[in-house]
């Protein structure tokens, strides 16, 4: 069994959903399951179209009419007038036009949010199917909502492993002894069987449930690059692939903020010991990067680079000592205004922190800090991490910067820095 995941951007255009084609047609055997996210940007004209609804705005039809369009343009480059795929996308969008045409309800966002951002999956995976089918392929259209059960937490579904468990096993499995299945990402749904979606980017980790619960042999993520790349082209010149990487360096590099897998993926199949493919759809036989538990080749230093951070240092009013009880209030207060904290050091009557810079809810944060503690803050920094550092690497990413913060584990290093041209 395998699990091939296709994101956004492998089926932007006609030409995208060609290339898919290409590629999964190279399997020709059964016990594929193929898992796709919204074609191209779609996902973020749906939550604009979700925001014009809910704001009651008069150009909720102009956009939902953009995404209309969008598929349709790609429908008439892929089949022929008169295909049943053409009903069947327009059946689909019909049951957004049934939630448009009522009042929304005001108290239900996130639930609204789900309900119709999730359409952009159905459509594309319908148009994926039909083209595969057309293609010559054995393939079925599978509602991954039959599949994937959560809690109703609309927006951020929480995966209920054992029911999920149970019915890929009971009901996807012989389907994938009969057939290909193309089904969603990112989707799932309650015990009422309403629609759930996962986070925003949760195809990678819907892919990852699916091959978990299949015991898959592996799990391909197709995208837009050559692979796990050391450091984002946007901000490095030099970049490298990474061709062997631990599940373990995954996770890191994720949670430090690499985009390149959603952070929720590694878990389920590291626990089944299930290997990760990164592979580009452009160059389908190109090496690309293994993710798996083997952890005995050389590693090369990674660069994860997030600019517009804030820094605040923290000091109790009193000069006493920042001890237990003051971290845990301080914990408590991020917590509450739900900042995510990207680094933090203390010293015996300070502790500092940086994270991503929100300029209404770093104010709400030092009001409430301000009651205990003094308070002085930066913002406009960048912070890059590196994992497996040295000192070469230091001195190469801090070139021009003035040093704020410096935090140094065994293999990770974060320094919080601003700009020798960017005044104090
Ligand atoms: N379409 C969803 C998103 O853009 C899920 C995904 O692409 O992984 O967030
Ligand atoms: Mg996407």
């Amino acid at each position: 069994m395998l699990v091939y995941k296709f994101g956004g951007a492998s089926v932007k255009d006609a030409e995208g959903v060609k290339n898919l084609a290409g590629i999964v047609l190279r399997h020709k055997d059964n016990g594929l399951l193929v898992v796709v996210s919204a074609m191209g940007k779609i996902t973020n004209k749906l939550e604009e179209l979700y925001r014009a609804y809910l704001e009651g705005r008069d150009d909720v039809q102009t956009v939902f009419d953009e995404v209309k369009a969008f598929h349709y343009q790609i429908l008439e480059q892929l089949f022929s007038a008169g295909h049943p795929v053409f009903d069947d996308i327009a059946n689909t969008f019909v049951e957004i036009d049934w939630i448009l045409e009522e009042e929304p309800d005001e108290d239900a966002p996130d639930y609204i949010y789900d309900q119709i951002v999730s359409v952009g999956e159905i459509l594309s995976t319908k148009i994926v199917a039909a083209y595969l089918k057309e293609a010559g392929c054995n393939v079925e259209w599978t509602d991954a909502r039959n599949y994937i059960h959560t809690d109703n937490t609309y927006r951020e579904g929480k995966v209920n492993w054992e029911k999920t468990e149970n019915d890929i096993r009971k009901k996807l499995l012989p389907l994938l002894e009969r057939s290909i299945a193309v089904t969603q990402g990112f989707i799932g749904s309650t015990s009422e069987n309403f629609t759930t979606t996962l986070g925003r980017d949760g195809s990678d980790y819907s892919a990852a449930i699916f091959a978990s619960c299949l015991d898959a042999k592996s799990v391909t993520i197709w995208k837009d690059v050559p692979g796990v790349l050391n450091a984002d082209p946007k901000w490095f010149d030099e970049t490298q692939r990474i061709p062997q990487l631990s599940y373990h360096d995954a996770i890191e590099l994720a949670y430090y903020g690499a985009t390149i897998i959603h952070p929720k993926t590694i878990k389920p199949i590291q626990n089944k010991n299930i290997p990760l493919l990164v592979r580009s759809f452009l160059h389908p036989d190109a090496e690309g990067t293994d993710i798996t538990s083997a952890n005995n080749h050389l590693p090369v230093p990674s660069f994860i680079f997030k600019i517009n951070q804030a820094l605040i240092s923290i000091f109790p009013k009193d000069f006493s000592f920042i001890i237990e009880e003051n971290l845990s209030d301080i914990f408590s207060l991020f917590h509450k205004h739900k900042i995510k904290i990207t680094t933090m050091l203390n010293s015996a009557i300070s502790f500092s922190v940086s994270f991503d810079h929100d300029a209404a809810k770093l104010q709400a944060l030092i009001a409430d800090l301000s009651v205990h503690y003094k308070v002085k803050y930066n913002t406009g920094l960048e912070l890059v991490t590196i994992r497996y550092y040295n000192q070469e690497t230091i001195d190469r990413v801090t070139a021009g910067k003035n040093i704020l913060l410096e935090v140094k584990s065994r293999y990770t290093c974060q320094i919080v820095m601003r700009d020798k041209t960017v005044p104090a």
